[in-house]
């Protein structure tokens, strides 16, 4: 099969994250079998009851096997879900050519990275491996990077390169921001809004919380990581909910905070500046009262530059290593202790848009690269 028959394979399963990706899994597994590789399945029942799995499909030396643990030289990752598209979009998955580029949902992000990586294995002779390869392919990174977190606690391999698929129209990059969510309800006293002081605003509270907030976002700009973009800690308020009517001094009000973390700051450190600033405004107002539901914290993730991984890819691609602002799977692939890296075809621009895309010369270019990473690192 060419690199764009088993895109257009890929794309032809609806693989939306909110599906199970039961059948795109057993179609990459049967194609991993054939290829000469070992497969082995991660299930597990999503909240809704929705099944989700994890492969990994790697050839190792049989020597390795036995020994029992298997340290993987290389990995190569892929996403197999997406995010959803519009009904209207009716050629969503039809691979579709027009002008050097192949329309379909997921043909950018991230189908393309994972049928170069099966073509790629298909060119070599895996047999003649000498150190060991694995295939990644992982659920529910579009809701949260769940299927390679859930990897990273199961430990079922350690690796010492980790190449992960996304769209970086094929620069490598070795460094990405955490993401770190909470939602925050500030609580009040209802009263009708003519007796004010019979009541206590939450939206009043939580506007003195949010300007706070503002504050710690300036003095977040001291730290500063060069290789990023901005380069610096983020903060943003995103969504704001309160008040019951115009009338009612509002008991209540919510809103979200995120927070993306340069490498080398800790998630923590932006949620006790929060706090503090909580503590303080207690101190003003007795009765100030709110909650802070941190429930996600994903790291940052650096690679050295002189890692043979980012120097390979550099020179393979032809393009000096940078960063990314949005969360990947990199992280947990550190956990399982590789230097990661990510890269792929298409550009991070075009995906989740209707129409997303991804040109064919990269996807072809991606299918040399990886090809010559296999061989430079498991040969
Ligand atoms: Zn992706």
């Amino acid at each position: 099969m060419t690199v764009e028959e088993t895109l257009a394979q890929l794309v032809a399963i609806d693989s939306v994250s909110s599906r199970s990706n039961a059948e795109i899994i057993s179609c990459l597994r049967e194609r991993c079998e054939s290829l000469g590789l070992q497969t082995e399945t991660f299930p597990h029942l999503d909240e809704n009851g929705i099944e989700k799995i994890n492969l990994v499909a790697s050839k190792a030396p049989s020597s390795l096997h036995a020994a029992g643990a298997v340290q993987i030289e290389l990995a190569l990752v892929g996403h197999t879900d997406t995010v959803p598209y519009d009904p209207a979009w009716t050629e969503a998955l039809k691979l579709t050519e027009v002008g050097g580029k192949l329309y379909g949902r997921g043909a950018c992000d991230t189908k393309a990275f994972i049928a170069a990586a099966l073509t790629a294995v298909e060119s070599i002779d895996v047999a003649q491996l000498t150190k060991p390869l694995a295939l990644v392919f992982t659920s529910d990174e579009e809701i949260g990077c769940l299927g390679a977190k859930r990897l990273a606690d199961a430990k079922p391999f350690t690796a010492q390169y980790a190449i992960v698929g996304e769209p970086t129209s094929l620069q490598p990059m070795r460094g990405g921001k955490g993401y770190s969510l909470a939602h925050v309800t500030v609580r009040g006293r209802e009263a009708h809004s003519a007796y004010p002081q019979l009541g206590a605003s939450a939206i009043f509270r939580a506007a003195r919380l949010i300007d706070r907030i503002e504050r710690i976002a300036e003095e977040l700009k001291n730290a500063q990581h060069k290789d990023f973009d901005p380069p610096h800690t983020t903060l943003n308020v995103g969504l704001i909910n309160g008040g019951s009517a115009k009338n009612i001094i509002p008991g209540e009000c919510r809103f979200t905070l995120e927070w993306r973390t340069i490498p080398g700051q800790k998630s923590e450190h932006v949620l006790s500046l929060v706090q503090h600033a909580v503590v303080e405004l207690k101190q003003e107002d007795g009765d100030f009262t709110c909650e802070i539901d941190a429930g996600r914290a994903d790291d940052s993730f650096e690679t050295p530059a002189k890692s043979h991984v980012v120097e390979f890819l550099e020179s393979a691609s032809g393009r000096s290593s940078g960063t990314v602002a949005f969360g990947t799977e990199a992280p947990s692939m550190m956990a399982l202790g590789a230097e990661a890296v990510v890269f792929g075809p298409g550009n991070i621009r075009v995906a989740h848009r209707t129409g997303e895309f991804v040109p064919v010369d990269e996807l072809n270019r991606c299918v040399k690269i990886l090809q010559a990473a296999i061989k430079r690192f498991c040969a």
